[in-house]
């Protein structure tokens, strides 16, 4: 008899499972979303999900895990592979063995007809002045793939809901899991429908995979309702990371006004288009960080002339208000492309200087008190970023590096104050539900099961123990694959 599979959430984790184990014939998959799988992601369908969020007593605190987190139809920027370090990391910290399974990503290319990803690499194309001087320095050179196309996902999907492969409930929130009062198995999940009506939902094997933040809320909600009794982790909701961001910077020629385009970002061929990061090494007492460089192009730094020239035009007493007009439009790339428009239609063009932005994106440190956390009363979920100076830490360090990179080079790295620092979430929430080796540690097991109870499995970005800096879908993807192949060995 077919087991019946209910995976909650459909987006990366969820959605890549479910297309996965619809290849294998002893599963009835059913997916449930609080989206509708017809819909991509649009105005109209944005203002509707604000409503329904708004009219909920949920507060919306998830930013991810709609149109591009859970309707992945939209171009999905970046795919990056984590680096072999952070793999061995995360399989001692969790007894995992992802270095060893590293193909997986391969497979996941193939499986979206991405095959073309897997034949770049950074030393396949003419090296830029920059990269010259990072290798120069030994910095390692990290790849990252620009998708020109969305992985389309959900018509995949579609398609196999279309010919009765996957049985789909959409538009269905889910508020929480129940235990089965006589075994140790969840037996159903409780979802609201858009006219706030509830069902129970019954199957023989659970798979949470609404997101970093929603996985852990409706853990902590069916703990604290009293419907999983008798189960207790106090890890749940913890351990949030990101992989924050900031502008640490800028470099420029030493001597000369331009920078070419050239030392920028390229064009690979008219399928993908490639960013190579650079990867600084900071050493701390129990581990290594591995900080993410990217380098952007950028207008306009030094716009004083440009500026004098505009106030010998213009009366000095408007000198004030029209440097702030000029600082605010330099803030925003829109602005700045009008900017330049109409310095060329004065003819000023010439006068418009480029450097180059410095972004670093960081391998987060370990912070206790980064968190979700349910609010009973409310049922809210709340989100805590441990504002502590790591980061900034973290920044400093990377732009001493940088300085010396760059001392005997051509150009120069100028660093941004602290107070001009400005640190970014990415929306690569994670840890939230880690795996580890015992339930003292962590949530889940190597095998993505939940400690304690042999029917749930948690399948989303919630359960990585560490995950250095890399943009987590590509990843994802790779775990649901390789759940799905251990669905498979189990025999059911
Ligand atoms: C703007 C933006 C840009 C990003 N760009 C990149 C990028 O370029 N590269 C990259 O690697 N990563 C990127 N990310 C991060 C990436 O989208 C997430 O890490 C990834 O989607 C996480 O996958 P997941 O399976 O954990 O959750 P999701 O893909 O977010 O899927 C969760 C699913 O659960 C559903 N859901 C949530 N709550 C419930 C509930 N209570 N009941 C029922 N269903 C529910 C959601 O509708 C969704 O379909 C980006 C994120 C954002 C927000």
């Amino acid at each position: 008899m077919k087991k019946k599979i209910c995976i909650v959430g459909s987006g990366h984790g969820g959605g890549y499972l479910a297309i996965k184990l619809s290849k294998l014939k002893n599963f009835e998959i059913l997916l449930i979303d609080k989206d509708d799988i017809n819909s991509n992601f649009n105005l109209k369908e944005k203002i509707k999900f604000n409503n329904f969020y708004n009219n909920s007593y949920y507060v919306n605190n998830i930013r991810r895990a709609y149109g591009i987190g859970g309707g992945n139809n939209l171009w999905h920027g970046v795919l990056t592979k984590l680096e072999k370090s952070d793999l061995k990391t995360i399989d001692k910290l969790s007894g995992t063995d992802l270095e060893e399974n590293r193909f997986l990503y391969n497979e996941v290319l193939d499986d979206l007809n991405l095959d073309y990803l897997k034949e770049f690499k950074s030393s396949n194309f003419n090296q830029s002045e920059f990269n010259n001087i990072f290798i120069k320095n030994k910095v390692k050179i990290k790849d990252y793939f620009i998708l020109n196309k969305p992985a389309f996902l959900r018509k995949k999907i579609r398609d196999l809901i279309k010919n009765n492969t996957i049985k789909y409930i959409g538009n269905s929130h889910c508020l929480f899991i129940e235990k089965d009062k006589i075994s140790k198995n969840v037996s159903s999940v409780t979802v609201r429908d858009k006219n706030h009506v509830l069902s129970k939902i019954h199957a023989d094997i659970f798979v949470l995979s609404c997101g970093a933040i929603e996985t852990p809320r409706i853990m902590l909600e069916s703990i604290e309702g009293g419907y999983l009794k008798n189960y207790v982790n106090p890890n749940i909701g913890k351990y949030l990371t990101d992989h924050p961001f900031a502008v640490i910077g800028n470099i420029q020629l030493k001597n000369k006004k331009y920078l070419s385009d050239q030392n920028f970002e390229k064009i690979i061929n008219d399928k993908i288009r490639y960013r190579a990061g650079y990867l600084i090494n900071e050493k701390l007492k129990d581990r290594a960080l591995n900080h993410s460089i990217v380098i952007k192009k950028s207008l306009f730094v030094e716009h004083e002339e440009i500026k004098e020239t505009i106030m010998n035009i213009i009366n000095n007493r408007l000198y004030l208000n029209f440097n702030k007009i000029i600082n605010i439009m330099l803030k925003l790339s829109f602005y700045k492309f009008i900017y330049v428009f109409i310095l060329s239609k004065l003819g000023l063009s010439n006068k418009l200087t480029y450097t180059a932005d410095v972004y670093c994106h960081l391998d987060q440190r370990f912070k206790k008190n980064s968190r979700i956390r349910y609010n009973s009363k409310q049922k809210t979920v709340d989100i805590f970023f441990d504002k502590t100076d790591l980061e900034i830490e973290s920044i400093y360090y990377v732009q001493r590096e940088l300085i010396k990179i760059f001392k005997h080079s051509n150009y120069l790295f100028s660093p941004k104050n602290k107070k001009n620092i400005n640190i970014h979430h990415a929306n690569h929430h994670s840890g939230t539900m880690k795996m580890s080796k015992s339930d003292k540690l962590g949530v889940d097991d190597k095998n993505l099961k939940v400690h304690g109870i042999s029917n749930l499995y948690i399948c989303d970005s919630s359960i990585f123990p560490y995950f250095g800096n890399s943009n987590p879908v590509l990843t994802i993807l790779s775990l649901a694959s390789r759940l799905s192949n251990f669905f498979k060995k189990l025999n059911y």
